[in-house]
């Protein structure tokens, strides 16, 4: 998404970004991941005893191929750990795990902006592919003319709708890291003192999050810049 000097800069900050939160990640991960959980718990079982915990019995656990893959899924009801948090004897793995049972909570209590999460998906998969092209063509149009005036306003819509999926993911994130770290104390998961270390990792994972809700209001911005040029 190379538009002109203000789409390059974007592109770097985005760049910049992105490898300062993976690194950010990464290294709060290593260092949680050497701090083991008591009674040889797993990744697996901080998130059985956390969905029973909360009634939830009937949600599934099950390994999923990759690195960092976890995740929930609410139309099979299962959650999906990698291998790593899966069998993970580590404070590193149990944030992950209950962060992830944490959306499983929200799915079962109807947790109204993961609902409106859901809602988006087909709207941000059109918008964050189509968008940025019609802008494009729309430029390659020419300016001024109505039928590039068109395709400008109408890629700023479509785009808009991918924006504000990635806004409205930031607090589905937050309540599922506050509700995961909360259940890490109340079920025993972590010792006294190690909810922090959870803490870190789900921190540095949210500013992922928060770093590319960023990067798209600074596309669409800029995509509005265009279309007002004359
Ligand atoms: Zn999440």
């Amino acid at each position: 998404m190379l538009f002109g000097p203000g789409g390059f800069a974007i592109f770097i900050v985005a760049m910049v970004l992105g490898l300062a939160t993976q690194s950010f990640v990464n290294s709060a991960y290593r260092r949680n991941s050497a701090r083991p959980l008591p009674g040889g718990l797993a990744g697996s079982d901080v998130a059985r005893r956390f969905l029973d915990s909360e009634g939830l019995a009937n949600v599934a656990i099950e390994i999923t191929p990759g690195s960092l893959t976890d995740h929930y899924d609410p139309r099979a009801n299962v959650l999906r750990l990698s291998r790593d948090v899966y069998y993970g004897n580590n404070v590193a793995a149990a944030g992950v795990a209950a962060h992830e049972a944490g959306h499983a909570v929200q799915h079962a209590r109807g947790f109204a902006a993961a609902k409106a999460r859901m809602a988006l998906v087909p709207a941000a998969n059109l918008g964050s592919q189509a968008g940025p092209v019609l802008v494009m063509l729309g430029l390659i149009f020419g300016y001024g003319g109505q039928f590039s005036e068109l395709l400008i306003n109408a890629g700023i819509v479509l785009f808009a709708g991918a924006v504000l999926f990635q806004l409205v993911t930031l607090p589905v994130e937050f309540d599922a890291s506050r509700r995961g770290l909360a259940a890490l104390t109340t079920t025993g998961s972590v010792v006294p003192g190690d909810e922090a270390g959870a803490r870190q990792v789900l921190t540095a994972a949210a500013l992922t999050y928060v770093a590319s809700a960023l990067i798209s209001v600074l596309y669409l911005l800029q995509f509005i810049g265009i279309g007002r040029r004359d």
